[in-house]
Parts: structure tokens; C-alpha cells; sequence
């Protein structure tokens, strides 16, 4: 049988990036799949439901879940719906761009939680993977955009305690910079430098949203059974590297001679 064969997942987001990596793979494992977004970029080419919704407007949320609920009721959500931020010291970013980086992403991880997640835990099953950031793991000049993907780690962690015992996993992903239309926003700005974020991660190189979709969807599915409150970073080694600009950065080894171990 497919993994995902009678799950019905919802996604928030899942009309772009990993989202829609997301949603593609589980299609392909054979769920029924529904996409809540601002706009259907995709989400139907690969037989998925759409439904309009800005994921901080926590009544139309509810009421897609209450009607979802009623038609097939959803057994996965992930919730990948976001905004880059642009970056900004805290002098040029305004009150309303925070306001809407902490709605968007906190208030709209917390809507899709709260509407999906508690049906799901009166029915005493269901899985739920949040996305957060390394962007929320250390730190940037994303005021706004950090403080809110932190949050979401902390959300999901608590809900995972609140909701185990109805059945219902919560895991966080917490993804580095991923090839999505989003990041090629930045990096089409001139705001983000390819290069640089590449040569700043382990593997030396930026993340495909697939491989991301990868990690959501291990989470989301029976071969995590065991796994809820987790905050898994997909980051091609970025966080570990980092702290190697202390030392003068990443070795680079390629062809150095092997000589005797000190
Ligand atoms: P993306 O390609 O822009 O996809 C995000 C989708 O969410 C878009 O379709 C977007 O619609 C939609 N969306 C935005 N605001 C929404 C709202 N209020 N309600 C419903 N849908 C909304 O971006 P992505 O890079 O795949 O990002 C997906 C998630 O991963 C986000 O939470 C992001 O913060 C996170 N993330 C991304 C990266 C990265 O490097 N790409 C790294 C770490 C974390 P519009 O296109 O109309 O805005």
C-alpha cells in the first residue's frame, strides 16, 4: 500500500516552494491532498483541492476546517504558508511589516494548529509538521521573520506535549535557504547572495525545496510514529558551519595531500 494511502493532508502554503514540493509528494504516495493559499500557483496540476485563505484570518480558517471536517476529515497538516522578510535594521523596519511577519507565520501557524489540530485530537489521530527557519535557530537582521520562526519552534514543541495524549504528533522542520520562488526574490533583489549562503553551509550548497518536502513528509507519515516535539533542521549544513567564520571559515581540502594524523 502507498504511505500515504487514505490520508488527507492540508497544507498551508502549498501552492509554492515547498509547499508545493510537499504537496507533490504526497500526492505521490497517494494522499488526498488540499492546499490553502493565497493563490493556486500549481496546487491543481497535481490533483490537489484548493481553497483561498490568508492563513492569519483564523475565522475563514476554521471554517474551511469545519467544512473539510465534515467531507473528508484531514488526518496531516503541514504548515508551510510564509513570507521572506525583507532585511531591515529595527530603525527602517516598521511596526506593520513585523505585525505582519508575527501574523503570517505565528498567528497563522497557531490558526492552522488550533482548527486542525484540535479536530484532530477530538478524533484522537493526526500528525503535524510546522515549518520554521534557521533564521529562528540563530540569528539575522530579520526582526520580525526570527523571533517568529523561534516562535513557532516553542508553539510546536507545546503542542506536541498538549496533544500527544489525543494521538496527535507535532513536529517542526526548520529549513536553510531552500531554491524556492521566495529566496529567488532575495536573491533576484540583491538582497541575498547565492554564493555566499552556499559557501556558508557544510555541504556548500543552498537546499532544493524537494528535500525539504523529504523531511516533512518523513515526519508527517507512520514511519515517524514515534516521533512528535522535534525540530529538525534541513539546512545542507548550515547551522553547523557557522560558527567556522571564528577560524577563518570552512576548510577548503579538495586535493590537499593526506599526511601522518598529529
Ligand atoms: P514560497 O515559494 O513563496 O511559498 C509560500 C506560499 O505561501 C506562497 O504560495 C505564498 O503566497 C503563500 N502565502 C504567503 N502568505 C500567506 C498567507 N497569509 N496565507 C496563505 N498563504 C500565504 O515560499 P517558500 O520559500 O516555499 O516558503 C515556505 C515556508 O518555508 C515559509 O514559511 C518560509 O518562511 C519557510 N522557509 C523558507 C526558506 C527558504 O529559503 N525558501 C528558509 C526557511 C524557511 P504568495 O506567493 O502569494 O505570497
Amino acid at each position: 500500500m502507498a504511505e500515504f494511502e487514505n490520508q488527507h493532508a492540508v497544507i498551508s502554503g502549498g501552492g509554492s516552494g515547498i509547499g508545493l514540493a510537499t504537496a507533490r509528494l504526497l500526492r505521490e504516495g497517494r494522499a488526498r491532498v488540499t492546499v490553502l493559499d493565497l493563490a493556486d500557483s500549481g496546487a491543481q496540476e497535481i490533483g490537489a483541492a484548493f481553497h483561498r485563505a490568508d492563513v492569519s484570518d483564523a475565522e475563514a480558517i476554521d471554517a474551511i476546517a469545519e467544512q473539510l471536517e465534515a467531507e473528508h476529515p484531514p488526518t496531516i497538516l503541514v504548515t508551510c504558508a510564509g513570507v521572506l522578510q525583507r532585511t531591515r535594521t529595527p530603525e527602517k523596519l516598521g511596526l506593520s511589516e513585523w505585525d505582519r511577519m508575527i501574523a503570517v507565520h505565528l498567528r497563522g501557524t497557531y490558526a492552522c494548529c488550533r482548527s486542525f489540530g484540535g479536530r484532530m485530537a477530538r478524533r484522537g489521530a493526526g500528525s503535524i509538521v510546522t515549518i520554521a527557519s534557521v533564521a529562528g535557530i540563530g540569528t539575522g537582521p530579520l526582526h520580525g521573520y526570527g523571533p517568529a520562526k523561534a516562535a513557532i519552534a516553542h508553539l510546536s514543541k507545546g503542542l506536541a506535549a498538549e496533544w500527544g495524549p489525543s494521538g496527535v504528533r507535532v513536529n517542526c522542520v526548520a529549513p536553510g535557504f531552500t531554491e524556492t520562488p521566495a529566496l529567488d526574490r532575495g536573491l533576484d533583489a540583491g538582497a541575498l547572495d547565492g554564493g555566499r549562503l552556499a559557501a556558508a553551509s557544510a555541504l556548500r550548497r543552498l537546499v532544493a525545496p524537494a528535500e525539504v518536502a523529504q523531511a516533512i513528509a518523513f515526519l508527517a507519515g507512520p514511519r515517524a510514529s514515534a516521533i512528535t516535539g522535534t525540530v529538525l533542521p534541513v539546512d545542507a549544513g548550515y547551522l553547523v558551519a557557522g560558527d567556522w567564520s571564528a577560524y577563518g571559515g570552512l576548510r577548503d581540502i579538495e586535493g590537499a595531500p593526506l599526511g601522518p594524523l598529529a
